[in-house]
């Protein structure tokens, strides 16, 4: 099927603005053009001079946890994961799993994300079922604490390289694996290399939490002598594709080691504000080259999943913190949330609407007096500076419209509403 999306004006990171129209066939836009299209197609959508800009991609997040959005706020991590997370976690069911992953999915179209990466431990393959059905875009991968028994160690690693044999690359694509251990200080060194051993020989990405707060990063170095990211460097992980939730405390050697060995970071400044965990020197990471992007962490965390407001965060904290109003643009922010996000996740051709390149699209309405004057211009300052994720009205994945004048299309919103409340309750 061909669609054309008419009167608009394509915001792509890091190129001018371009008042026209683009054309889709199947999942990839295949021209893009100015003025009026003289081509035809089997369905034209009149994008009412909005703006049309790629997907936004959301690097870390727990969507099974979202039941937990506000129980346990103002607490500091490892209390409120030993305390909060875990004890409420282990009375989910399948039927509480499933409800938060619908529930994450509504609101991140609604926000509009594309594409994500979510780690869990529990039911992930009839998430990654969700997510099909729910026609977005997703790396997931089996959330992994390694302590226990060896048999214990084995079923988990198990549980991960079938959800890889059964997932990985499915529903056209959209559909990628990563292995995940949960992070450096609940991972013994013999089960991060295990974890590692299978991330290679599947070649899939590695993604595990690292020094997210001086706590931990200071309990590793007493328990093993180095620094959490030293200790991963001498296990060899930083040679497999990486990417690293985190990474707050940090030093600029640690960030130029990133640079060099490609590793990408998943910055989640909301979460760390909220947990007093710190501020990742996200800036200093960028200027030393390294690849930041930004995720929004879990709603038990957060509390939300929307990557408006987050790339906002991200884009005042760092001005304020290092007293410069230069230390973050809204064009790099803007590249972090998209295109950059996308290559972390390695999803091939995502984050840029150009031919060739995926059809992962979001419309924003401009008639609203935060985002006037509308100059295409200052769009990305706007997007970054101004926009509400309720400005968003429609919203394609893989060239499939899955909202539409803020109806959803593949979820229904009341439903998934409804389920959740009710799963919550079962909490209480
Ligand atoms: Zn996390």
């Amino acid at each position: 099927m061909t669609q054309i999306i008419k009167n608009i004006v394509i915001i792509n990171p890091g190129m001018p603005p371009e008042e026209g129209w683009v054309m889709i066939e199947g999942d990839e836009v295949i021209k893009t053009g100015s003025g009026t299209p003289k081509e035809q197609a089997d369905l034209v959508t009149d994008g009412g001079g909005g703006w049309l800009l790629p997907g936004f991609v959301n690097t870390h997040g727990h969507a099974g946890s979202s039941l937990l959005r506000g129980a346990g706020d103002d607490m500091p991590l490892h209390d409120w994961l030993k305390n909060v997370m875990w004890p409420n976690e282990k009375r989910f069911d399948k039927s509480m799993v499933e409800a938060a992953g619908n529930l994450a999915l509504a609101e991140m179209i609604k926000s509009g994300t594309t594409s994500f990466l979510d780690m869990y431990h529990l039911h992930m393959g009839e998430f990654a079922e969700e997510i099909d059905r729910a026609g977005l875009k997703a790396l997931l991968g089996r959330g992994m604490i390694g302590f226990g028994s060896s048999e214990e160690q084995k079923g988990k690693l198990s549980e991960a390289e079938n959800l890889a044999a059964e997932w990985h690359m499915k529903g056209n694509g959209r559909i990628r694996i990563g292995i995940m251990p949960h992070a450096p200080y609940t991972c013994p060194p013999d089960f991060m290399l295990k974890a590692a051993d299978l991330a290679a020989a599947n070649n899939l990405l590695f993604h595990t939490h690292c020094a997210e707060t001086s706590e931990e990063t200071e309990e590793h170095i007493k328990r093993y002598g180095r620094h959490p990211v030293d200790h991963l460097n001498d296990l060899g992980i930083f040679d497999l594709n990486v990417l690293l939730a985190h990474a707050v405390h940090i030093s600029p050697a640690h960030m130029d080691l990133f640079a060099e060995k490609n590793t990408a970071v998943s910055h989640n400044p909301k979460s760390n504000l909220k947990l007093g965990s710190g501020i990742a020197p996200a800036a200093e990471m960028m200027r030393r080259g390294v690849n930041v992007t930004i995720g929004t962490d879990s709603t038990a965390s957060n509390n939300t999943l929307d990557m408006v407001e987050e790339m906002r965060m991200a884009a005042m904290l760092h001005k304020g913190s290092e007293e410069n109003p230069a230390a973050t643009a809204a064009e790099d922010i803007f590249k972090a949330a998209t295109v950059k996000g996308a290559s972390a996740l390695q999803f091939p051709d995502t984050g840029k609407i150009s031919p060739g390149w995926k059809a992962d699209l979001i419309l924003v309405d401009t008639s609203s007096p935060h985002l006037t004057p509308a100059f295409s211009e200052r769009a990305v300052s706007h997007i970054v500076y101004a926009m509400k994720s309720t400005d968003i009205k429609s919203v394609w994945i893989h060239g499939s419209q899955v909202m539409k004048n803020r109806e959803l299309l593949t979820l229904d919103e009341e439903r998934v509403l409804f389920e959740a409340d009710k799963q919550a309750q079962k909490l209480l």
